[in-house]
């Protein structure tokens, strides 16, 4: 049970500094003699925890002349110098005797290093046991009730030359955690210049974390990321109850308030534990990186410490933080389980922040803890050990924080950069499949318009293209006077053909007669056409005179009996052709296609009619 009760009362210690860690049994004290301080000018500075005894009065039965009075063997030798008496609902008296070993009479500051004993009675004594000084202080009593104006409970001694006076205090808690103190005696210059000092390092620690919060919270306002709200949430916690753990809320913000003053500790040290579960949880996200048990563990732990709120404003500070500590204790401890396996198994980035920030903050609570125990000087350093640690810790995790931002920035970039390159490249494809696509639609087009004007059979232009093409030949002819020629041709004696050598052969022969007249065209206005059966046409585009259109027709005729291709039924032997030939002069006469068709027409039946074989041609002026 006793060590069951110091382990509670250790923790309860440390949990109110803001920190876990396993408990201690505090040393045994000895029996001794009064221990006399002898003070001298060149002293700027005495600790003088190490000097002092202590005995318990279980009960509170005590009145300062009683604790005076009682036995040599009731005091206990302190060996260090941090004084705790951690969680015990006693009053304790602690005393000892300074001798002003000077020739005039001295003043020093006696500071308990601490602000928030609950009661606190200091009484001065001389060595016949009247009180010469007397002070009644405790962070239950309002602000004015101190000695001194500093955040710690501190009271100014007058010591006449040459005497000796004992100081002899009562400490008691409220109901039953006490707070360690480490008191020492200063020179009023030197309690001038710690205080200044003190001020101005805290000022600037202060400073920074403010900076910190304000930066994070427009992180926050700016960025939209609960992530930045949630940690300017944990450094506004950490900051206040840097400033309430401290004394300097109550030495500034409400010093007529010593009850809320300790309710707002209280609370402040539930919230700095529930804000640094819930950014940790978030910056390390347990609900996707670890197990389901491990951040319901984490995440329920973290929402327990709002349970401390309750027993707070009833005003039951050692259950507060009683609660606080058990809570806690398992809060960090699945945070360290969590953070453990995100560093060894998944070998996090985020993790190894985490885990860099838990270890500088357990290296510092270490020390201090020795330094509790004495095995570490208690210097202005060490006494800030915890604000130190802590502060290291909310900073690595601030840029864990900016690095996690930098890596999602950076891959969202690289992320977008491919996205990008895919774009291009699907556009591209798709372009280039536009593009060919269209070529084809294109070519598509193409072969439907040629088929749309093609003969099947020969490949030359069919009747549609004819009409078009003579109908344009006569407009240009009408507006500009150009020349034009038409002549119409038609196979000699062809029935007889196919009946004799068969329909295939004829068409055949047709095939022949087609590719013969086109080879023979010169300009690429020139056109042959098949307008029927075994009759073709031909329009040139001429400017040279009419006889030599005519011979250039007569070649074309040539070329046709030049196939020699065996004709039984003719009395040529060969297939011929028979042809009438029209000729549109320039600065000729309009014509209309009709007029020109029909010309042609009766020219061709005229050379038929004269024996066949041959082109009859015309000029019309
Ligand atoms: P003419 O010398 O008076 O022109 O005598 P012809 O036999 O050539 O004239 P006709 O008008 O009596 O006969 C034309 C023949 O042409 C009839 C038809 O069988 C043949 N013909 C028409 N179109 C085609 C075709 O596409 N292929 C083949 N093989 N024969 C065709
Ligand atoms: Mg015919
Ligand atoms: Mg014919």
């Amino acid at each position: 049970m006793a060590l069951a009760s110091r382990l509670i009362r250790l923790v309860c210690m440390l949990m109110l500094a803001g920190v876990t860690l396993p408990g201690f049994s505090a040393r045994a004290a000895t029996p001794g003699q009064a221990i006399e301080v002898v003070l001298t000018d060149d002293q700027a500075e005495v600790q003088l925890g190490p000097s002092m005894q202590s005995r318990e009065d279980a009960g509170s039965r005590l009145d300062a002349q009683a604790a005076w009075a009682s036995p040599a063997g009731d005091w206990h030798r302190q060996h260090n110098a941090s004084i705790n008496f951690g969680f015990s609902t006693s009053a304790w008296w602690t005393r000892v005797t300074l001798r002003n070993a000077t020739g005039h009479d001295l003043e020093r500051i006696l500071d308990l290093g601490s602000s928030l004993l609950d009661h606190v009675d200091i009484h001065v004594l001389r060595p016949d046991g009247a009180q010469l000084q007397g002070m009644s202080s405790g962070d239950r009593l309002p602000f004015a009730s101190r000695g001194e104006n500093v955040r710690t409970i501190a009271m100014r001694l007058h010591i006449p030359a040459g005497q000796q006076v004992t100081v002899l205090m009562r400490l008691q808690s409220h109901d039953g955690l006490n707070e360690i103190i480490t008191p020492r005696l200063y020179a009023p210059e030197a309690f001038t210049a710690h205080v200044q000092l003190e001020t101005l390092a805290f000022g600037v620690y202060y400073g920074l974390l403010a900076t910190v919060l304000l930066y994070n919270l427009f992180l926050y306002a700016s960025t939209r990321q609960t992530i930045f709200g949630v940690y300017a949430t944990y450094v506004g916690c950490f900051l206040l109850w840097g400033l309430v753990f401290r004394g300097y809320a109550f030495q500034y913000w409400w010093p007529d308030s010593p009850d809320f003053n300790n309710q707002a500790l209280a609370i402040i040290v539930s919230a700095l534990y529930m804000s640094l579960g819930l950014f940790l949880m978030k910056y390390l996200d347990t609900a996707n990186s670890v197990s389901r048990k491990m951040h319901r563990f984490a995440a329920i732990s973290t929402a327990a410490q709002g349970l401390c709120i309750l027993p707070a404003f009833l005003n039951l500070y050692a259950a507060t933080f009683i609660i606080n500590s058990a809570i806690g204790s398992l809060e960090i401890m699945g945070l360290t389980a969590i953070i453990t396996v995100l560093v060894v198994k998944k070998k996090s980035k985020a993790g190894r922040y985490a885990a860099g920030a838990f270890t500088t903050l357990s290296v510092a609570a270490l020390l201090y803890y020795l330094r509790v125990l004495g095995f570490v000087p208690a210097n202005a350093l060490t006494d800030n050990l915890l604000q130190i640690g802590s502060a290291a810790e909310a900073l690595l995790l601030a840029f864990g924080l900016a690095d996690q931002m930098n890596t999602l920035k950076t891959e969202k970039l690289h992320a977008e950069r491919q996205a990008l390159a895919a774009q291009t490249a699907l556009n591209t494809q798709l372009e280039s499949l536009v593009s060919s696509r269209t070529a084809e639609l294109e070519m598509a087009n193409e072969r439907l318009a040629n088929l749309a004007i093609t003969d099947e059979l020969t490949g030359v232009y069919n009747r549609r293209q004819f009409n078009k093409d003579l109908a344009a030949a006569v407009a240009l002819h009408t507006r500009h006077q150009t020349p034009a020629a038409l002549c119409l041709l038609d196979v000699d004696h062809f029935k007889a053909y196919n009946d004799r050598y068969g329909h295939p052969a004829g068409d055949e022969v047709l095939r022949q007669i087609a590719t013969a007249l086109r080879q023979q065209l010169q300009r690429a206005s020139d056109h042959v056409y098949r307008v029927g059966g075994e009759e073709f046409a031909i329009l040139l585009d001429i400017n040279e005179p009419p006889e030599k259109v005519e011979r250039f027709i007569m070649q074309m005729l040539a070329a046709v009996h030049g196939l020699n291709i065996p004709h039984e039924g003719s009395p040529f032997g060969a297939v011929s052709v028979s042809m009438g030939l029209v000729i549109l002069k320039a600065r000729g006469a309009s014509r209309t296609a009709t007029e020109l068709y029909s010309a042609a027409d009766a020219l061709l039946y005229q050379a038929k009619q004269a024996g066949r074989n041959q082109v009859i041609s015309q000029t019309l002026d």
